[in-house]
């Protein structure tokens, strides 16, 4: 028997009922563009994310680059990021004309290492994006504490981890403005492209709605050069469906993250999934690390068992960035983690003996 690294038979069969009379009512309305759906969303996941202002917006990458662009950062600007984030959180940067500045995560949660930060920052430094990796929420009471010392913005990258929380505070929650995904893999997921922008910050809330839709406040009257960023009607409406069930999901991904923990214990060389104190994990990804990780993805593969690398190669690597000139060894914890993670199969709808099984296929791999 297969089983793929993402399914959505599950959880598509939970909610095709609501997803067809959703896009039925969608159809009828005849409002295609910025929609009631799209403001019932905004409003429903305002709450979810316990935040004043939510700005749905076309995708994660353009939510990261619209919360730049709205703190005024630009050609001159320093941003730091995590050495080994997805490379969205980096294309962000680059739109608005700033360097990232990478900081090396911890070895043990992947997430940024808030003793590192300080010594990243110089006169240029506008803004820290902490990226909550795999799910797990930033240490982010530390890293508030050190963007109010040196005066910097705070913009979360809540791609991976929405209803995660530290110190019992929801990501997407801390930073000045945010910026969070609902790509179909993500753990809330539209049926295509979508994000969302989430601030307290009422002035900012406004302008991210004007900056999405041509700079537009008033129709036909541009205030400002904006973009089309904006969030698709029919998604709204799917995301109001999937939204009511994402508590639901998220406990699902938990024990089956549970599950793995306990199957996977003190086998080889494995090293599971550590959380930090305080901080909770709604796991997108449930990643294991291991120095014979090609051997094992292949071994798994090719007993039915589907893996992904998240990610293989960190942004200071990318042919993209060669202009930057860093070199193999420069972000060394960032090149460790590419070269030993796996990512095992997560999602609602897997089943205690298919984690059984992936473990025991695992121990055999081990034992031969
Ligand atoms: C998915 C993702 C993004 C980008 O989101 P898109 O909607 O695919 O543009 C940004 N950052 C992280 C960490 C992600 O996982």
């Amino acid at each position: 028997m297969q089983l793929p690294f993402l399914s959505f038979e599950s959880t598509n069969k939970e909610i095709k009922k609501e997803i067809l009379q959703s896009f039925e009512s969608f159809f009828d309305r005849e409002w295609y563009v910025l929609g009631e759906d799209t403001t019932h969303f905004e409003k429903q996941y305002a709450e979810f994310n316990k935040v004043k202002n939510v700005i749905g917006v076309s995708n994660g990458l353009d939510a990261l680059h619209l919360a730049l662009k709205l703190l005024n950062i630009g050609p001159g600007h320093e941003v730091i990021v995590p050495s080994n984030t997805f490379i969205a959180t980096v294309l962000a940067i680059s739109y608005v004309g700033a360097t990232p500045v990478f900081v090396e995560p911890r070895i043990t949660t992947y997430n940024l290492d808030p003793n590192k930060i300080e010594q990243a920052i110089t006169s240029k430094t506008r803004a820290i994006m902490p990226v909550h990796l795999y799910g797990q929420a930033c240490e982010m009471e530390q890293i508030m504490h050190i963007a109010e010392k040196y005066n910097l913005f705070v913009v979360e990258d809540n791609a991976q981890a929405q209803g995660a929380c530290y110190k019992g505070k929801l990501t997407g929650s801390w930073g000045n403005v945010n910026g969070t995904s609902f790509y179909p893999g993500k753990n809330l997921g539209a049926y295509g492209d979508a994000g969302a922008i989430t601030t307290n910050d009422a002035e900012i809330a406004k302008k991210a709605a004007i900056l999405r839709n041509y700079g537009s406040g008033r129709k036909y009257h541009n205030d400002v050069i904006g973009y089309n960023m904006r969030l698709d009607e029919c998604q709204a409406g799917f995301l109001n469906v999937k939204l009511k069930f994402l508590p639901k999901w998220t406990k699902q991904r938990q024990e089956i993250a549970s599950w793995y923990n306990e199957a996977l214990k003190n086998i080889g060389d494995l090293i599971l999934p550590i959380i930090a104190e305080e901080a909770s994990h709604v796991y997108h990804l449930y990643v294991i690390r291991t120095e014979k990780r090609n051997e094992l993805q292949q071994y798994l593969n090719e007993r039915g068992i589907g893996t992904l690398i998240h990610y293989p190669v960190p942004p200071h690597l990318q042919e993209a960035y060669i202009n930057l000139a860093f070199k193999k060894g420069d972000f060394p914890i960032a090149e460790e983690i590419a070269n030993t993670c796996l990512s095992l199969p997560i999602w609602p709808g897997l089943k205690k003996n298919d984690i059984d099984r992936i473990a025991a296929i695992i121990k055999l791999f081990y034992n031969e």
